[in-house]
């Protein structure tokens, strides 16, 4: 069944979640990017915003149209709402009668994430593997994915650097959300995935969406598809033989500044690091992101075992493409085209996959 919600009853359904204890986040324009922060009105939304995004560059523009999703998707995905940018994992503290006491660190709050793309949410199934499900549960993670309530907003502006059908997703969400909705000119066409999601759906008293509604949104998904031109190449990096000493990776070596940007950039990399940090009154440990692109990551023994760009390079990629298959039955990469858009020395994922697996 597919609800028809006015782009006028967007701010009810976030007062409405706000009444349900949630905080809600939504996109919106800041520091000329879309980025997503705390959203209690629709008029906060980035209304008739469109972006333009190629190799090494990102530009909002003036959308064609007034709607408030013409855009593909921003420098920010949803990571950060779950695997935080620094976290405090446990703490020692003194009491006042000297007592030394140790305390597991579990911060979070309800959040309703507003608009988040297709290609955000397979990033966090993708993640829930990393922090759920690869034997040691990760308490911060979890508590915070429960507290989510999830509402997609179906993609029909790709950029030019998206390629999540070649990456095996879609423009579409299909499953793991509450909400699932599409824009259309006048408002959204939204599917229920969840208990929570059918009450709500029954307070906002939604009305079922027209064959009219529905066929202008099963059509707009259709020309979003055809839209995207990039792709991953068909071979993949397990099937080329003596991979590691492929002459392209001194090739994209040269060219790559080891910043480290594509990986925080993107929605399913999750190296961290974790330090003891003293406090007034004790001492905690900090877990904060870090990159493989960091010389310190590699660090064992006094030294760090990759030296170079090329290794960094090597082992970001065959870790997202050849090693997270073999752990997990799937690849690290949803197709979001982040890491070409931010990525200074316009290094294209996609191209050097495909200079790889030449012979
Ligand atoms: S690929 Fe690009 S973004 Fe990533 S480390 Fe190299 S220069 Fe930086
Ligand atoms: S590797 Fe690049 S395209 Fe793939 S999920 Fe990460 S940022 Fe997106």
């Amino acid at each position: 069944m597919q609800y028809f919600l006015p782009h006028t009853s967007i701010t009810d359904l976030l007062i409405k979640l706000h009444a349900q204890g949630y905080r809600c986040i939504g996109p919106q324009v800041q520091d000329s990017c879309i980025m997503y922060d705390t959203i209690t009105e629709a008029k906060q939304l980035p209304w008739g915003t469109a972006d333009q995004q190629s190799a090494g560059f990102y530009q909002l523009t003036e959308s064609n149209s007034q709607r408030a999703f013409n855009w593909a998707n921003s420098p920010s995905s949803i990571k950060p709402f779950l695997f935080k940018q620094q976290d405090t994992v446990w703490r020692v503290q003194r009491n006042t009668e000297g007592k030394i006491s140790f305390q597991p660190v579990v911060e979070y709050e309800s959040l309703a994430l507003f608009g988040i793309r297709p290609c955000d949410l397979a990033a966090m199934i993708i993640q829930d593997k990393v922090f759920l499900e690869s034997g040691a549960v990760d308490p911060r993670y979890e508590a915070r994915r429960k507290a989510l309530f999830l509402i997609v907003v179906n993609c029909n502006a790709p950029s030019a650097n998206c390629f999540c059908i070649s990456a095996g997703q879609d423009v579409e969400a299909k499953a793991h959300f509450d909400l699932a909705m599409t824009e259309i000119d006048s408002g959204f066409v939204v599917t229920g995935g969840s208990e929570k999601a059918a009450k709500l759906i029954q307070e906002l008293k939604l009305e079922s969406a027209s064959e009219t509604h529905k066929s202008q949104a099963h059509n707009q998904l259709t020309q979003a598809r055809n839209l995207q031109s990039k792709k991953l190449p068909e071979k993949k990096l397990a099937q080329q033989e003596d991979l590691l000493n492929h002459p392209h990776w001194q090739e994209v070596a040269q060219r790559c500044f080891g910043c480290g940007t594509c990986t925080q950039v993107c929605p399913t990399c999750f190296c961290h690091k974790q330090s003891v940090q003293t406090t007034s009154d004790g001492y905690e440990q900090v877990r904060e992101w870090d990159s493989c692109f960091s010389e310190k990551h590699s660090y064992v023994n006094g030294a760090p075992l990759r030296k170079d760009v090329k290794s960094r390079y090597q082992q970001w990629l065959c870790h997202k493409m050849l090693y997270w298959e073999q752990q997990f039955s799937c690849e690290g990469c949803v197709g979001c085209g982040r890491c070409i858009t931010w990525c200074p020395a316009q290094i294209d994922v996609t191209e050097e996959l495909s200079k790889l697996v030449e012979k």
